[in-house]
């Protein structure tokens, strides 16, 4: 079986006792960075072997995680953060057991979109995830446009090196139209931003933007 295992955000103690259960009782975890997940580990006090699995050995150690199923070995897979698939190498080795027809299960847990749309009080019952935005400023402002033609929430992630380019960006394309930023969810700094693009823009330039964003549309 492959266990595609959701762990925490930020906050350590955002783990299901079943996703313990099963770090504990599986053969291997294959982790997105083996140092990272090595903190979770010691706090629940998981020996489980671990490997890595990440996005520059994904087809290597994806046949080599392959074959240890084939073998009959039970595999977990984590992310740095959140539920593996979600914009991490989890989809390639989701989709080669699934190829092979190995048993996949997902023991959920968190996910930073979910919770930033929830806790933005914006309408959920219909959203568009769109992930990360491109790296250059007109593919950028050009994907704003695409979403702002959608009739629902958009949500989508951001890094601090990146926000304040892209809170222009939206300011540009979306106007005055209120969004809504979440920073560093489930951690001590925890923050939501609500306000125009201009507004938040205006919040985060007199205070370094620090850690880890998703934005609400
Ligand atoms: N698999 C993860 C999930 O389930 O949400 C997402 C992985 S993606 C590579 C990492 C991005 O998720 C970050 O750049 C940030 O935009 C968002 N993110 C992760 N943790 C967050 C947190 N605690 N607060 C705000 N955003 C977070």
């Amino acid at each position: 079986m492959l266990y595609i295992v959701a762990t925490p955000i930020g906050n350590l103690k955002d783990i299901t006792l079943r996703a313990i259960e099963v770090l504990k009782s599986v053969d291997l975890i294959a982790c997105e960075d083996t140092r990272h997940t090595k903190i979770l580990l010691d706090c629940y006090g998981i020996k489980t072997s671990t490997t890595s699995f990440f996005q520059h050995n994904r087809l290597t150690k994806g046949q080599y995680l392959l074959k240890l199923l084939q073998e009959g070995k039970n595999v977990a897979l984590v992310s740095d953060a959140g539920t593996p698939g979600i914009l991490d190498p989890g989809y390639n080795i989701i989709n080669l057991a699934i190829a092979n027809n190995i048993a996949v299960t997902v023991i959920p847990g968190a996910v930073a979109f979910v919770n930033a749309l929830v806790m933005s009080g914006r309408p959920a019952h219909e959203f568009f995830f769109g992930g990360f935005l491109p790296n250059r400023k007109i593919a950028r402002q050009n994907r704003l446009r695409e979403w702002a033609k959608l009739k629902c929430t958009i949500i989508f992630y951001e890094s601090s090196h990146r926000i304040l380019a892209s809170l222009e960006d939206i300011q540009v394309v979306f106007g005055d139209k209120e969004i809504v930023l979440a920073r560093e969810l489930t951690k001590k700094f925890e923050e939501v931003k609500r306000g125009s693009a201009r507004e938040v823009l205006g919040y985060f330039k007199t205070r370094l933007p620090r850690g880890e964003f998703v934005l609400v549309v």
